[in-house]
């Protein structure tokens, strides 16, 4: 019999909509003969909806005048975690969830904790490696245990800005100088990110950071080349070739991502043989040092000045946009996106949580 997959998309974070534009992808590339659907929505604000309408109206936005209300009940005796509400109470069982969510409590081991909690297999990393590269302070602590290069940072808390902002400015001129990158520490999508060039650029952006996190990472500014990289599996992992993004605006932030179409991506990277290497390398071996399952795209900047490979961040569900780098570098290998949503599956209910 099918195996009923549940595709849950939305969610709470600033990357809502970027969610709903992944779903869509995925949702039309599983095979229907193999899966039974189902899609389930989380609303802006929290609410969660069982969806079974046209897939254009996830994009849109339409899907929540259509959806039914479900109140979460892990149950791992019946492998379900959501029922349904209002006159008769049922309860949903499920093979797979397939949590197709970017950013907080969604990439970040939330959700994973929920479905640990039912017992349910799903796609992608689990609590512990979703909540480390989620959190940048911690995946540089880990990169860095790795002896895995990256760029200087330095990280505060958010009430730090009160009492010793003078103190971490002048910490952060020393330190890395301008330009310098501040990102609040739990995000994605570039969201909360800014470039700042002086002293009071740099303290608003640390109130902007603030505003998305309690935490916030400064890190010193990398003339460079991006590139990414894609990993599938669980404890031996494929690595996918690499790709070069090339950013329309200063930097790669949520515009240059999703509006505007002079950002391009370029699948093979042109770069040297060597450095593919060496990018591929750090790839697996941070995914491995996270524990990381399921997939991965892992980031990289290659410093235009001293050739160096620098580790950026991994992203434990990126994007499925149709200009998202992680469906394109596996198409490019010879991979068709409904065979990548076959392995994600598979993936899920070979992974071993280890405690059952
Ligand atoms: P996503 O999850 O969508 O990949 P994110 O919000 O986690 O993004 P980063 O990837 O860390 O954020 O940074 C976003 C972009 O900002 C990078 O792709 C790059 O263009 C720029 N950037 C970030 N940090 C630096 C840095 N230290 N030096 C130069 N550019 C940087
Ligand atoms: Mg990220
Ligand atoms: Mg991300
Ligand atoms: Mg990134």
């Amino acid at each position: 019999s099918k195996k009923t997959v549940a595709v849950i998309f939305g969610g709470q974070s600033s990357e809502h909509e970027v969610s709903r534009t992944s779903a869509v992808m995925m949702l039309q590339a599983l095979d229907k003969e193999k899966y039974q659907v189902l899609s389930v929505g989380i609303t802006k604000k929290g609410q969660w909806l069982i969806y079974n309408g046209p897939v254009e109206h996830v994009k849109t936005g339409e899907w929540e005048k259509f959806g039914t209300p479900v109140s979460l009940s892990p149950d791992a005796t019946k492998k379900c975690f959501l029922k349904i509400v209002g006159g008769n109470v049922k309860e949903i069982p499920v093979d797979v969830v397939i949590p197709v969510l970017h950013g907080a409590w969604g990439e970040d081991g939330t959700i994973q904790g929920l479905l640990e909690m039912a017992q349910i297999p799903y796609v992608g990393c689990g609590v512990l490696a979703s909540a480390v590269s989620m959190d940048k302070v911690y995946t540089k602590m880990i990169a860095k245990a790795a002896r895995i290069p990256q760029a200087k940072y330095l990280w505060l808390h958010k009430n730090d800005l009160e009492e010793k902002r003078e103190r971490i400015l002048d910490h952060a001129e020393k330190k890395l100088g301008y330009p310098c990158f501040v990102k609040p520490s739990n995000a994605g999508s570039s969201v909360g990110i800014s470039k700042a060039k002086n002293r009071e650029q740099l303290s608003a952006a640390l109130d902007f950071a603030a505003g998305y996190d309690r935490k916030v990472i400064i890190e010193e500014a990398i003339d460079a080349r991006e590139f990414e990289c894609a990993v599938l599996g669980n404890e031996e992992p494929m690595v996918s070739g690499v790709g070069e993004v090339l950013s329309a605006a200063e930097f790669y932030d949520y515009d240059a991502k999703y509006n505007n179409s002079d950002s391009r991506t370029v699948i093979p990277a042109e770069v040297e043989e060597e450095k593919t290497e060496e990018m591929r390398r750090i790839a697996r071996k941070i995914f491995r040092a996270v524990d990381g399952s399921g997939l991965a795209r892992v980031d990289f900047f290659i410093d235009k000045k001293t050739g160096r490979v620098l580790f950026n961040e991994l992203n434990t569900m990126p994007g499925f946009t149709p200009i998202s780098m992680y469906p394109m570098l596996w198409v490019q290998a010879g991979m068709t996106e409904t065979e990548l949503m076959d392995r994600f599956i598979e993936l899920a209910l070979k992974r071993d949580s280890g405690i059952r």
